[in-house]
This record gives structure tokens, sequence and C-alpha cells, in this order.
């Protein structure tokens, strides 16, 4: 699946223009707005991306989207990066995303007229329920929630958190273990989708994450399942194929998170750039002529370049190997990426001074939102173990 090349140039075209005309206009008429108080202008703003059919980029065209390759989207992904809210105004963010690709592939007609469409029509949102406080998340094998089958039905039970955009979602993807002897670890877990009106689905909170409360798509959830009843319709995949399916949508996952990430860094080189040049030190000295300055230019231009290269690289291999040739290169460029983000960012806000870390700029807000990134989809450390063993297994290392 690719655009031709003419087409995609005249889609980035487009949608550069909408960042300059829409995205980045919201992001000043929405300072200090919570995420519900700016929903009724994002909607506004997703007609208007559904009009010029730019809607869902990521998707095959079969399914309404543009039937992008997963190197052009990557590109895309950059592009709509540079505003906190570009992702969600053409609805290729995660978890939705995600999701999305999984019905996609695993989901059957039923799951996908129910679940599918009116998520790809952006009518609904969705979240997927993985990782558990009582075990550590970077093992997904441990986990504690169950999903026992009683007649035609499952039965789930099990507490959750991290269950990002779960406040106002229609749908909850559940991993839980629905084959807890099977002799492969890997075996044992299953993806089940419970809709969030179902009354064993109780949402406890949204968790308080960097001085934010978040709520409804920015936000965090605790969530305990509790004799929570679903028929088995609604298993994903098969019976202990929720691991299968979950490094499936990994993936192509951390290519869209790091591509993003790499708009993040473009927008912050660029504010940092801007504020050295016009900040006066002493007069007719400006903050650019300091070499400190200076190698913080320059070091992050390298990085960037470098980082962006190495996603590109990632993404034609998924696009012509599939996704499990890939994981090495995967697992790199998610702590290199993750890693350049934090040092682009931090560069910017100390190059602003106080005014770097006060609201009027995005560059706090991203600086808060975005330290999870070296923790979500993995954190630095698995991946680079991750990648080291592959590495290594090239020099004799055994399976560990
Ligand atoms: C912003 C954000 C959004 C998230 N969204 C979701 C979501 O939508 N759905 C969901 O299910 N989960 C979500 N998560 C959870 C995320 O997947 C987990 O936080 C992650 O897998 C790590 O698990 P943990 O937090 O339990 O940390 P732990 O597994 O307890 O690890 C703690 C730390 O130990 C170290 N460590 C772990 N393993 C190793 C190792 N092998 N070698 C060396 N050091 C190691 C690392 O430094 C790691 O940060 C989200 C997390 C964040 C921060």
């Amino acid at each position: 699946m690719s655009l031709n090349t003419t087409d995609f140039e005249i889609i980035l075209k487009k949608i550069n223009a909408f960042l300059s005309n829409e995205l980045l206009q919201v992001e000043n008429a929405g300072r200090g707005k919570s995420w519900n108080e700016l929903l009724p202008l994002l909607d506004a703003i997703r007609e208007k991306v559904k009009s010029e059919n730019l809607w869902t980029p990521q998707i095959p065209k079969d399914y309404g989207g543009l039937g992008l390759s997963l190197a052009q989207f990557g590109k895309v992904s950059e592009i709509l990066g540079k505003s906190p809210f570009g992702h969600y105004v053409f609805n290729c963010q995660a978890p939705d995303a995600g999701n999305m690709e999984i019905l996609i592939e695993h989901g059957t007609d039923e799951q996908k007229e129910r679940f599918l469409k009116p998520l790809l029509a952006g009518e609904i949102r969705s979240c997927f329920s993985m990782t558990e406080p009582e075990y550590a998340g970077s093992n997904p094998t441990m986990m504690g929630t169950t999903g026992v089958k009683d007649g035609d039905d499952y039965i789930i039970n099990g507490h959750k958190w991290f269950t990002s955009s779960a406040d106002g979602a229609a749908f909850a993807i559940v991993m839980c273990l629905t084959n807890s002897d099977a002799e492969n670890r890997y075996q044992r877990a299953s993806q089940i989708i419970v809709p969030t009106t179902n009354p064993g689905f109780r949402f406890i909170r949204n968790i308080p994450v960097m001085g934010e409360a978040g709520e409804g798509y920015a936000s965090h959830a605790e969530i305990k399942y509790e004799n929570c009843r679903v028929p088995k319709e609604n298993l994903l995949g098969g019976d202990g194929a929720g691991f299968v399916i979950a490094q499936q949508r990994l993936g192509p996952g951390r290519i869209h998170h790091c591509m993003r990430w790499m708009g993040i860094c473009e927008r912050a080189f660029d504010m940092m750039c801007q504020r050295a040049v016009s900040r006066e030190l002493s007069p007719g000295k400006m903050l650019a002529e300091k070499q400190t300055i200076q190698n913080w230019i320059a070091e992050s231009r390298a990085e960037i370049n470098a980082a962006r290269m190495m996603v590109m690289d990632a993404a034609n291999k998924i696009d012509s190997e599939g996704t499990y040739a890939a994981r090495q290169e995967v697992s790199l460029i998610k702590f290199y990426c993750a890693g350049i983000l934090q040092k682009v960012l931090d560069r910017a806000i100390q190059v602003h001074g106080a005014l770097g870390i006060t609201d009027d700029l995005v560059l706090s807000y991203w600086y808060r939102h975005e330290r999870g990134a070296r923790i979500y989809d993995g954190a630095d450390e698995v991946h680079k173990s991750r990648a080291a063993r592959e590495i290594l297994k090239n020099y004799g290392l055994k399976k560990v």
C-alpha cells in the first residue's frame, strides 16, 4: 500500500498548509483552555479535514483512508506532530490509530461494523487497557487480569492503569489472561473488546500526571474490571493471540510516535533558533553569538536529521519486510528518538530562559507531556537491551 509520489507531494503540501492556517491558530485560541473546552473548536477543524479529503491518512483506501505506506505516513506524522492537536484532528491519534489497525487486521465483520466504523468516522474514541499497577509493564507476560470462559461469555476481572484516553471512550481493548496454563507464556493472553457502558467496567479516576488532572482524550485512567461479562464474539483474533496482535500493533505505532516526536523537535528547534537571533544580551550582542548556544543548535540539527533517517529506514523496512524483520531497528529508534526529543526540548526551553517554562509557549506543554516518551511503548532500557540482544545474536549470543 502506497500512494504515487506526485499525489503524495500534493497531500503533504495540503497538510502543511493546514498546519499553518488552522492548527497553529487553534494553539493561540486554546491557550489556558482544557481539552474538553477545546473540543467544539477541534471538532469543527475535523470537519474541514474531512472536506479536504485528508481524514485518517494512515488507513487503507478500502476503509476510507489515504492509502499511504508506513514511510509516507511517517512524513505526515512529522508535520502533524508540530501541533499538539495535529493527530487528533486528522483522526490518527494514539491509541485510536492502533485500535483501528487491530480491528482492520483481526476484527470480524460484526466487530468492524460495531466498533471500527464509528471509530474511523471519528464518532467515538477508544482505549487500550494492558498495563497494571501491581505488575511490571516492562514484562507484559506478567499480569493479574483474567478472562474466564463461562458459557458463551468471558468474565473479566482485574485492575489496570494508564489506560490512556479511557475517559469518554466508547470501548476498551483489554489484554487479559484467558489461557493461564499455556506452556508458551506468549500464548496465555487475549485481547477482548469491552464497551465502557458494561456494568463491570468501573472507571476509578483519571490519574494526575505532571501537574495536570487530565480529562477526556488527554487523560490516563485507572480502571477496575469487576465480573465484567462480555460475549465471546468480542474476542479479537483468537484465544491466546493477544501478544501476537500487540507486537503487530506496536511496530507501526512506534514509527507514528517517533515521527510525531520529530515534528515536535523541528518546532522546538525553530523556536530555539528564532529566540537565539532575536534576544539581545547586551547592546548589539545577540544570544546566537554565544558558542554554547551555537553548539546546541548544531548538535540538535545533527541529531534530528540522524533520528529522522533512522526512523525512515525502519519504516521502509517494515513496509518491505514486515514488522518482525524490523524489530532491531524499531527498538533503536524508540529509545534514540525519545532521548533526542528530551534533549532538544530542554535546550529550546533553556534558550528561552524563564519564558521557556511558562505556558505562554508550547514548549512547556511538550516538556510535561513527552517525559513519558522514554517510558510508554517500552522503556528505554528495555529497548536498548532488546536491540543489543538482536545484535549480539550475530556474535553467537544464545537466546536469553
Ligand atoms: C504517558 C503514558 C501513556 C501510557 N498509555 C498506556 C495505554 O494507553 N495503555 C496501557 O496499557 N499502558 C499505557 N502506558 C503504560 C506503559 O506501557 C508502561 O508504563 C510501560 O510498559 C512500563 O511499565 P511500568 O510503568 O510498569 O514500569 P516497570 O515495568 O515497573 O519498569 C520501571 C523501570 O524499570 C526499568 N526497567 C524495566 N525493565 C528493564 C529491563 N529489562 N532492563 C533494565 N531496566 C528495566 C526502566 O527504567 C523502567 O522505566 C502508558 C504509560 C505512559 C507513561
